[in-house]
């Protein structure tokens, strides 16, 4: 007998929606929300000049959970906050190790770069200069943070069942390179022709019936439409509610990529921060319509120690002079380092940042989850050299240490070149990165995903 193609698609159909909704693995999610309870000072604009006035939207703290068959488990962390700190996650790492036996080195926190939420400080990066109540409130709500993430995931685990996950991609294009080359230098500006990845990555995770429990999507831009003093997660916080809004019950996950020099535009009104979030969501939604790439294990996490190195570091003489900066960020800087100078003998040289990687198979889905405000040539250059599997690279995860400017950007300079250095505070840079910062972390990577 012939097959009619009508049976053939119908049967193909069956046996699609029967692989996917194969219950491989184990996964809970959980949120919490961590608005402050009151006024706090923000972070993200060192121009600010008071405390924040009101709540525009929510502030959340999402954890999933994923088991595979054989017991491997990852815990995904997302936070509506500017950055996560090194000491921070290892604290946090260490404890869901302990508590709930999930590795520390599977552990992933990723921040969602809003610039409208509170400063978060952890104790060992105090720095004895700034007004003393406005660390303690950074210090406070760190703390507290702590609890509600490692809290958060025995949530998770408490809640999971039986799942299916799969892999989406679609696209949006409201990033746009922010780096603009004028006559003196670059320039933080809309720039068209400069590199971009609109790439929209999901993960679909369904429960044994077929209904969507958790969903995570990623965006490579900063998270950067607003800069005022009430607090929200910006559009990728109401990219979040508008998924949950549309698939109730779900819980929706941000991943920030490689938007170190990606900014959103236009921007600078609420409405605009509201309609690129509706955007993210249409895409995320479209994802959904694409064929489903199976996710399967075993999960395999690595994380590793990646050694930058910084440029020669200014001479004492050289930051005596800088005292006189018109700049009074430059200036604050300079003495910083030569406090540093004075007390400890020297400038760092190096800087120890953690590059962690999620192996879903051989040749599965590779989630790669990068440290500091990577910008976009990474994300680009990995689904490159790794285009043999699904890749979903993210930034801005577990040590937001510094901008991570790639080779290209490092010599062009600028901004995320090196002249950003000065506002970053929970770690004292001596200056730029020396050549070679892309390799070290390109290479950890390969090293990490070779097997
Ligand atoms: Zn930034």
């Amino acid at each position: 007998m012939r097959w009619s193609p009508l049976i053939v698609a119908v049967l193909l159909m069956v046996c699609s929606a029967e692989l996917l909704a194969e219950s491989s693995w184990r996964v809970g999610s959980d949120f919490a929300v961590i608005t402050p309870e009151k006024s706090m000072w923000m972070a993200g604009y060192a121009a600010r000049t008071k405390p924040s006035e009101g709540v525009a939207s929510n502030l959340y703290a999402k954890a999933v959970v994923l088991e595979d068959r054989q017991g491997n488990r990852a815990a995904i962390v997302t936070l509506d906050l500017i950055s996560v700190q090194r000491q921070l996650r290892d604290r946090v790492a260490k404890q869901i190790e302990e508590r709930y036996q999930i590795p520390a080195d599977a552990v992933m926190l990723n921040c969602s770069h809003t610039h409208c939420g509170p400063v978060v400080r952890s104790p060992e990066t105090v720095i004895t200069d700034v007004d003393p109540e406005k660390v303690r409130q950074a210090v406070e709500y760190g703390q507290k943070l702590e609890r509600v993430i490692v809290e958060l995931i025995g949530g998770a685990i408490e809640k999971a069942v039986p799942s299916g996950i799969s892999f989406h991609r679609a696209r949006a294009a409201f990033a746009m390179n922010r780096r603009l080359p004028t006559e003196s230098g670059f320039r933080n500006s809309p720039n068209p022709d400069g590199p971009v990845d609109h790439d929209v990555p999901v993960l679909k995770i369904t429960n044994s019936e077929g209904q969507l429990t958790t969903i995570l999507f990623g965006y490579a831009c900063h998270n950067t439409t607003l800069s005022f003093y009430e607090f929200c997660g910006d559009y990728a916080g109401f990219a979040q509610t508008e998924l949950e809004r549309a698939h109730p019950g779900a819980v929706a996950m941000f991943v920030m990529g490689c938007g170190g020099d990606q900014n959103p535009y236009p921007r600078r009104t609420l409405d605009l921060a509201m309609t690129h979030g509706k955007t993210l969501a249409t895409a995320v939604e479209a994802a959904l319509e694409t064929p489903a790439i199976s996710i399967n294990g075993p999960l395999d996490a690595e994380m590793r120690h990646v050694e930058v190195t910084y440029a020669d570091p200014p001479k004492r003489e050289e930051l005596e002079s800088r005292l006189q900066s018109g700049n009074k960020y430059e200036q604050q800087h300079a003495q910083r380092l030569l406090h540093q100078l004075d007390t400890e003998g020297h400038l760092r040289s190096s800087y120890s940042t953690l590059v962690q990687t999620f192996s879903f198979g051989k040749n599965g889905l590779a989630l790669i989850a990068l440290p500091g405000e990577t910008v976009v040539d990474y994300s680009l250059r990995l689904k490159q050299e790794f285009s043999h599997r699904p890749v979903w690279v993210a930034g801005y995860s577990n040590d937001v240490f510094a901008y991570v400017p790639s080779e290209r950007v490092l010599a062009e300079g600028g901004y995320e070149g090196g002249g950003a250095l000065i506002y970053f505070t929970a770690v004292l840079h001596p200056g730029p990165f020396a050549p070679g910062i892309e390799k070290a972390i390109v290479d950890s990577v390969h090293e990490s995903l070779k097997h």
